[in-house]
């Protein structure tokens, strides 16, 4: 894989295709679409904003189009979805999240609609993967983040065997303000060790979506969800009882490489939108371009994330062929997540006073950067399965 800031897709022809009609909406329709509602990055997020970005992204095939075709996806590699998430996030747009349905869309739901039932699929999924739905996932807690086991949320089984009854309260269910379901795991009631799936329509009686923290990105897109003896359907329950954090979890362990092409976009982004400043930016009658520190922090910037770009295309092709990169994941997130963080904090100090200035792309895209070292795991936890799977391979 060769370097490039604007990467070459020509040896694969479909998705150098699909790259280039994505752009071409990320750069004219959508771009569009933004000015014409003045969105920014603090925006709220409203169903009325976004659901005309759904109908239009799957009117061009772009929404859900990693799915198989008999679920109307083109069904993309890993890796062809990687390219598609790099190019989104790569081309700065707000709503970007909401092309490929990544916001409450079928990029949300992700590995799980593998395991749903076929009322599951047609009453809840279905919907989703038609943008006329949206979902959002539910498995933090206040008290209960990396150390998901601790939960508090219960589930309790009626004495008829009909359903069950939630009570908790998650935290940071990401796409809640515009969910109309939210995948819950919870606790069996009575057990130490044993989580279930719940799907859970916002409207039950029992369920309150608040509004949840607002993240360091200045982004509205977290609620709470407060469950208080909610009754759920037994039909409701995804795979078996005892399944839910291998579902939760399993989602994670994918999502957890998957989130690394979008955290390389934005990297990708704040190389392009740095090296442009050091092009322009004159200090003492030259570019800042021609001092040998900028030119050096820039050699590092671009080496960083060529390196960490490697190592994620690599391990997406282990999972193309069937085989589970677990080692690799845990170790492609950590560098990606550690190398971005440096690389947008050269960025911000090659911009100067500009790049902490409220407004400045550069500034944004460090706050939104620097929260991937805890989303989907934090750094930590990676180290701890890195070294984890180091010693058992080493045993
Ligand atoms: C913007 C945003 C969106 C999110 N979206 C979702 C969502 O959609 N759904 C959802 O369920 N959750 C979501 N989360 C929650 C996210 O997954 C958790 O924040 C994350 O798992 C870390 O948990 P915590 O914040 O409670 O940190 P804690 O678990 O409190 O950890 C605090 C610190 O201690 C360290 N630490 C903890 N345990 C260990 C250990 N065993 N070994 C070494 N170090 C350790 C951590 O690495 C961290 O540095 C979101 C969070 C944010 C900020």
């Amino acid at each position: 894989m060769l370097f490039s800031l604007r990467p070459d897709y020509s040896h694969d022809p479909f998705l150098d295709d699909l790259v280039q009609q994505l752009r071409a909406y990320l750069d004219g329709e959508l771009a569009e679409y933004e000015r014409a509602h003045t969105v920014t990055p603090e925006s709220p997020i409203s169903r009325a904003l976004l659901e005309p970005v759904w109908r239009r992204s799957r009117e061009l095939g772009f929404y859900g189009i990693h799915l198989p075709p008999e679920l109307g996806g083109r069904g993309l590699t890993y890796t062809q979805l990687a390219a598609l998430k790099e190019e989104v996030a790569a081309a700065g747009r707000v709503l970007g999240h909401s092309v490929l349905g990544e916001m409450g869309g079928p990029l949300r739901v992700g590995d799980i609609l593998a395991g749903a039932t076929p009322h599951q699929l047609e009453r809840w999924f279905l919907p989703v993967v038609r943008g006329e739905r949206a979902c959002c996932f539910s498995l933090t807690e206040a008290d209960a983040g990396s150390d998901v086991r601790s939960m508090r949320t219960t589930a309790v089984r009626e004495p008829d065997g009909q359903g069950y009854r939630l009570t908790g309260h998650k935290v940071f269910s990401s796409a809640g303000p515009v969910a109309d379901f939210a995948i819950v795991i919870a606790r069996m009631d009575g057990t130490e060790k044993t989580y279930s799936a719940f799907l859970v329509d916002l409207d039950s009686p029992g369920c309150q979506v608040l509004d949840g923290a607002t993240p360091m990105s200045g982004e509205h897109i977290e609620s709470d969800i407060v469950l208080t003896d909610c009754r759920v359907p037994a039909a409701n329950l995804l795979g078996a009882e005892g399944d839910g954090l291998l579902l939760g979890l399993g989602r994670v362990n994918v999502n957890r490489l998957l989130h690394c092409p979008s955290v390389l976009g934005l990297t990708r982004r704040a190389l392009e939108l740095t090296l442009d400043r050091a092009r322009t930016r004159t200090v003492a009658g030259a570019p800042l371009a021609d001092l040998q520190s900028i030119q050096h922090k820039l050699a590092d910037m671009a080496t960083s994330y060529y390196a960490a770009r490697a190592m994620t295309y690599a391990a997406l092709a282990a999972l193309d062929t069937g085989t589970v990169p677990r080692l690799e994941a845990f170790m492609c997130k950590l560098n990606v997540a550690e190398s971005a963080f440096r690389i947008l904090d050269e960025a911000v100090q090659i911009h100067g006073k500009e790049g902490l200035t409220q407004g400045n792309e550069v500034e944004f895209l460090f706050r939104k950067v620097r929260m991937f070292r805890v989303l989907t795991g934090t750094s930590e936890i990676q180290k701890n399965g890195i070294a984890k799977l180091l010693l058992r391979q080493a045993g």
